[in-house]
């Protein structure tokens, strides 16, 4: 029994496990994978996902210290990397919590190394980000670049366990943007070993390069939206590594009634119908996540066939056209995305509709929708978000 009655989101953790596989079975010999679960596992929930991928990874990354604790206090024991860049005040609980920050400026460097050293549990592990092309973060890829991550490499409280990049381009037909930010990696490596840094762990490929690249793997990939079973962009291929969609979102039909022709939908007034229309209200909206550019462009499923959304998306609802599908009624389920019968609709048919971007809509899917995990067709557990808790702060 899924205990929702409004809305929620299923997570297809045999999926993720699917995916995995599709991917592992691709891997260049020796490397290993990690799990990019950022950004609550990109709406899918971080704890979940990252337990259902743990024999598959040798480790995980987020984006904030906060992911990478959230991760640990549920269990996570593997290494965390965190990709962007971690505020030097936060170094004693990098040190603490043996979370792996991306380093790339001798400020940061040395605030962790004496966070270490003050510590006295031995050198930091710190993984040193290398900018071949994004212009985001990392060390400059030249000599002087060279030369800082060597000084880094010799702070007592420090030890380089890795050192990465990213692809701005690597989803793109054209691989050659990507592989000349390759050939920098690859050259800027060469420097710092020259200088006598030996690093053990080389990453550079996302979910585009794990798919198309496989030269790039080496002793890491980094899988992000390959986990949640999309591809990168559309001019990925997809007959080598195939990819099962994971999350389906769900509400169900509050009610039905019938408009005359003339009459308006939604604020606006944006759709006027043009015959007698048969409205499904639907308790689902921008509020959740679910995009309000899809305003008379989406549609949802209801009884297996394609209901149009009539006028605008409301905060919290939105109306269907369901005249043509006979039988609508009260609490019959809604499919936003996912499969109903022989009809289904796919995150990235959204972004293509509403002019969005499918990473974006599955991170967006917001708190207000709990999020419901299947395994071998069972529920084996859900996520809440309204289970916060303020005690201290009412009685204060
Ligand atoms: C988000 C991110 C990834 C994952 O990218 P996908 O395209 O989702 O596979 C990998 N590396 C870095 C540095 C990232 O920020």
């Amino acid at each position: 029994m899924k205990p929702y009655t409004r809305v929620y989101a299923e997570i297809d953790l045999d999926a993720v496990v699917h995916n995995m596989q599709a991917m592992q079975a691709g891997l260049a010999a020796g490397a290993k994978m990690i799990g990019v679960v950022k950004t609550d596992g990109y709406g899918h929930g971080a704890a979940p996902v990252a337990h259902a991928i743990d024999p598959y990874v040798a480790g995980y990354a987020v984006a904030a210290i906060e992911e990478a604790r959230n991760l640990q206090l549920h269990g996570i024991t593997k290494p965390i990397l965190i990709l962007g860049a971690t505020h030097p005040s936060r170094s004693r609980e990098l040190a603490e919590y043996g979370i792996r920050p991306a380093i790339f400026t001798m400020e940061q460097a040395e605030a962790l190394s004496e966070a270490a050293l003050e510590l006295n549990r031995g050198r930091a592990a710190v993984h040193l980000a290398v900018d071949t092309g994004m212009s985001r973060i990392g060390l400059s890829c030249d000599e002087a670049g060279a030369c800082l991550a060597a000084e880094i490499g010799r702070l007592p409280g420090i030890w380089v366990e890795g050192i990465f990049t990213h692809f701005a381009r690597a989803d793109e037909a054209d691989k050659a943007p990507a592989m000349r930010q390759w050939e920098k990696y690859r050259e800027f490596i060469r420097l710092t070993e020259e200088k006598g840094l030996t690093v053990p762990i080389h990453h550079a490929a996302n979910s585009a390069a794990i798919i198309e690249l496989g030269g790039t793997h080496w002793d890491m990939v980094r899988a992000g939206i390959s986990i949640y079973g999309m591809y990168p962009s559309d001019e990925v291929e997809r007959t080598e590594v195939k990819l099962w969609p994971v999350m389906s979102l769900h509400s169900f039909v509050t009610y039905v009634k019938e408009i005359p022709a003339g009459t308006e939908v939604s604020y606006g007034g944006t759709f006027k119908a043009e015959r007698a229309t048969k409205v499904a209200t639907v308790p689902i909206g921008y509020g959740d996540g679910y995009p309000r550019n899809l305003s008379g462009k989406g549609s949802v499923l209801i009884r297996g066939q394609r209901a149009p959304i009539l006028g605008r998306v409301c905060m919290d609802q939105l109306m269907a056209d369901v005249t043509d599908i006979p039988g609508v009624r009260v609490d019959d389920p809604v499919t936003l995305i996912g499969r109903d019968g022989e009809e289904r609709i796919t995150v990235e048919e959204l972004a293509r509709a509403g002019g969005g971007f499918h990473y974006e809509i599955v991170c967006d899917i917001g708190r207000r929708v709990p999020r419901v995990y299947m395994r071998d067709g069972r529920v084996v557990g859900t996520k809440d978000y309204f289970e916060d808790r303020y005690e201290d702060f009412l009685s204060g």
